[in-house]
């Protein structure tokens, strides 16, 4: 029986915001002992996160108080790196008082928001392989989903916060109503100060090229990096899947830099992307066999952008195979290396992981600053256009007609009680113009 938290949630839209969009009332209907805020925000340039916990420290201690209770938890942690000194002064005194909550101080290194990583650095426990943090009875929220649910009570999800950065005037922090576009966002920062600007779209290391601003912000809008189209990541990121393979074949000397530094690896699980880069050679059952190491790969693509000494793409590679693989239902499950053996983490992974500063010089976006301040003033859209998909599960249903008014918070979209999903509402008052896989709304 979901409780009334894990109702509430569901109804005001709650989501990860930090990744693929999870309906958090699941998580929030588990039973779990731990539970962490991941405020670890490891992308470079993008600080949304701390910018809501340097400006909200009140909501978010809150939500973890409630998320904390719903679970029946015995502790809550804000996992937080130790270089945000200030903030971290900040959070000591949100919490002071509250026995049951915590603060634990990350490194500097990419990637420390990856759950697993998370996971064991704030509890010493590895989940399983091919398990969720539930299993080791953690429950994992990002900083922006804690304070959704702090506000649920109240209001539902109708804004969403963005870093926009890089190659833009004023970097900057937003806060802006789910439905605007990403060109708005940009102007807002100032405008692009580059001759042929793209963005990556969620960050350098795990977010996409884009050059089509006309994409509307969504729940998990986590950040922009505006770059000129001839930097070399754009080229590196926007290669393509033939691009990588044809390079991967001809050029990998099976060095397993790629292996030795990945951070799945380091924590014992059996991940090997340089095994996977020799899949290309093969074709049909001798492919599939090395492809099924990288089924434990997060995608966090430190192989492709750091480790590899060719500039080769293990990460994209190992993304494509496990697609490739899930499309023929082979996962972790049922692979055959999968040994129920549980990981181990290597002795030496406390030095090869990777410090931001460096990853950033090798991005080449070490002439950005880190610089984004949260930026609070009002923005009235003419327009939105929010999109009936932004969560994991199924699409919501429009619930309202075009030339409906609507007020800013009313339900536009539901989904059915018994499928996965959460409903969507107005994040402007106005008329409903236009009802596609999206709602627009004109004030
Ligand atoms: S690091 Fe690059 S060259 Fe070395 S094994 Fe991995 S993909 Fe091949
Ligand atoms: S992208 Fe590369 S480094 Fe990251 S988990 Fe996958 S194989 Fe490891």
């Amino acid at each position: 029986m979901p409780s009334d938290f894990s109702q509430a949630i569901r109804r005001a839209g709650v989501v990860g915001a930090g990744g693929a969009g999870f309906p958090s009332y699941v998580k929030a209907a588990s039973k779990a002992q731990t539970v962490i805020v991941n405020a670890a925000e490891c992308e470079p340039l993008l600080q949304k996160d701390q910018e809501i916990l340097l400006n909200f420290p009140g909501e978010v201690v809150h939500g973890l108080e409630l998320l904390v209770s719903a679970v029946g938890a015995l502790r809550g942690i804000i996992a937080i790196k130790e270089k945000h000194g200030d903030l971290v002064k900040i959070l000591t005194q949100a919490i002071a008082g509250k026995s049951a909550l915590s603060l634990h101080l990350l490194r500097d290194v990419y990637p420390a928001g990856d759950e697993f990583c998370l996971v064991f650095d704030v509890t010493g426990k590895l989940i399983p392989m091919g398990g969720i943090p539930l299993e080791v009875g953690v429950v994992v929220n990002n900083v922006e989903t804690v304070y959704n649910m702090a506000l649920a009570a109240k209001t539902p999800v109708v804004d969403t916060f963005l870093t926009v950065t890089g190659a833009v005037k004023n970097p900057c922090t937003l806060r802006l109503p789910i439905g605007v576009s990403q060109s708005e966002a940009i102007a807002l920062a100032g405008g692009a100060t580059v001759k042929d600007p793209v963005a990556l779209d969620g960050g350098a290391m795990m977010g996409q090229v884009v050059d089509d601003f006309s994409k509307p912000l969504t729940k998990t809008s986590g950040g922009l990096i505006i770059i000129d189209r001839s930097h070399p990541l754009v080229r590196r990121k926007a290669a393509g899947r033939a691009a990588f393979d044809l390079a991967g074949k001809s050029t990998c000397d099976q060095c397993t830099l790629c292996t030795e530094l990945c951070p799945r690896y380091l924590l014992g699980y059996d991940i090997q992307p340089h095994k996977v880069m020799r899949s290309l050679l093969f074709s049909s059952q001798d492919r599939k066999t090395w492809s099924q190491w990288s089924l434990l790969c997060c995608e966090c693509k430190l192989c492709s952008l750091f480790s590899c000494p060719e500039n080769l793409n293990p990460g994209d590679i190992c993304a494509s195979t496990r697609a490739d693989l899930f499309q023929e239902k082979i996962n972790w499950k049922n692979s055959a290396l999968n040994r129920q053996a549980p990981p181990k983490d290597h002795p030496l992974r406390p030095w090869r992981q990777i410090p931001t500063f460096q990853l950033k010089v090798k991005l080449g976006l070490e002439g950005y600053g880190d610089d984004a301040p949260l930026r609070l003033e009002p923005y009235a859209p003419k327009k939105v256009r929010i999109p009936l998909k932004q969560h994991v599960g199924v699409p919501a249903q429009p619930t309202v007609k075009i030339g409906q008014t609507v007020q800013r918070t009313d339900v536009i979209g539901d989904v059915p009680e018994d499928r996965l999903g959460v409903p969507i509402h107005a994040s402007i008052s106005g008329q409903v113009t236009a009802i596609q896989d999206f709602v627009e709304i004109t004030a």
